[in-house]
């Protein structure tokens, strides 16, 4: 038998009778991060990496909360559990499972560049992998941290020489961090929402350097400051009230789906910064070979493409079926008024050639909410 097979309550262990990233409320549950559609609610106990403890708190309040660090292994029923880096957000951990001589891994969400804020990721030899596959198609390739940092320093500088408020849309919890690392806080103040600062908290308690940050109610928010300021909010920002207080400014928004022109153009901001927490092709490609898997099973993102490429590379590929979000566009609900169901359909999206199908198509963005 299979040592992970996918039930309707989440991806379970058979033989060490435990869920990984489970979507539905189970006793014993292995959380790979505390994205809100990896972490979900309700289980009797929780097993994760130690730097997960405050943002796993930070959103689920009183949980039974087990942590453990890198390359540590337990046991559960038998079988051999330990965590791996998986450089996708603070705590991000690849689940190897050891079993009867057999050797599995889940990935959760993971990405190979090495973006400062968390630990980068290390490839695990296994016989099974479980990949995501969130930007599993040739058109998606990232820039380097650096380069982007700089892409974004660029734009806030030359804004601010023009007076006007920098708004820069990101979701909450790994992105508006990775933008914190990267600024330039030369250039003028950084003033974050609401739902942004308790993760900075966690980052800069667990040592990660960020720079220096506002939020909107501090004494030191005037119209001078803002004028040279950096604003980091959630999507769910846009369009509301909250950002009356900017009057004349420029905005953009942070995530891998700005690859695409039509979806650039639908988020209706002046500028669109590809930036991702989750492997681009090349990246998965490159992770799933250094496993040196010969099973592969694909849980989220674009399913179809990836299982057709592993099979055609010889590789004994399948899909299982998830509730797994894209936590690239949604928003972490840390309150209710923060949450905003997106449609972003890639149907209408640009480029209208993308090597697709329908099945793909559908489970492009998509809001991960767990409420
Ligand atoms: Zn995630
Ligand atoms: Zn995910």
């Amino acid at each position: 038998m299979d040592l992970v097979v996918a039930k309707p309550e989440g991806l379970y262990c058979t033989a060490g009778d435990f869920y990984i990233d489970p979507w539905k409320p189970v006793p014993h549950a292995v959380i790979t991060h505390a994205h809100s559609d990896h972490a979900r609610p309700g289980h009797g106990h929780y097993l994760a990496h130690t730097h997960s403890e405050g943002t796993l708190r930070t959103r689920l309040g009183k949980i039974t909360l087990q942590t453990l660090p890198y390359g540590e292994a337990i046991e559960h029923n038998g079988v051999k559990i330990s965590l791996h880096p998986a450089g996708h957000v603070l705590g991000s951990a690849q689940v190897r499972l050891a079993h009867g001589g057999r050797v599995w891994v889940a990935s959760g969400d993971y990405k190979l560049e090495d973006d400062g804020t968390c630990t980068p990721f290390e490839p695990v030899r296994c016989d099974t992998f479980i990949t995501e596959s969130t930007f599993g198609l040739p058109i998606y390739r990232w820039s380097s941290p650096a380069a982007l940092s700089l892409e974004i320093n660029n734009w806030w500088r030359g804004n601010a020489d023009a007076g006007r408020t920098s708004v820069l849309f990101c979701y909450a919890f790994g992105k508006a961090q990775r933008i914190l690392y990267g600024a330039d806080a030369s250039i003028g103040a950084i003033v974050v929402h609401g739902a942004v600062e308790p993760l900075n908290a966690v980052y800069r308690a667990a040592g990660v350097a960020l720079a220096p940050t506002l939020r909107v109610s501090d004494e030191a928010v005037n119209p001078q400051l803002l004028k040279r300021a950096l604003v980091l909010a959630p999507p769910s920002a846009q369009g509301t009230p909250w950002m009356k207080r900017f009057g004349n400014y420029a905005d953009a928004f942070a995530s891998g789906w700005m690859q695409l022109r039509g979806l650039r153009r639908r988020r209706g901001v002046d500028r669109g910064f590809v930036m991702s927490d989750h492997a681009d092709w090349p990246s998965l490609q490159k992770a799933i070979k250094a496993t040196g898997a010969e099973r592969v099973f694909v849980t989220h993102g674009s399913v179809a493409t990836m299982v057709r490429w592993l099979t055609e590379n010889g590789l004994a590929a399948q899909s299982f079926k998830t509730e797994y979000g894209d936590d690239d566009v949604a928003d972490i609900p840390t309150s209710s008024a923060n949450v905003e169901p997106l449609s972003v359909e890639p149907a209408n999206a640009e480029p209208a050639n993308i090597e697709s199908n329908g099945q793909d198509a559908a489970q492009t963005p998509k809001a991960a909410s767990n409420s």
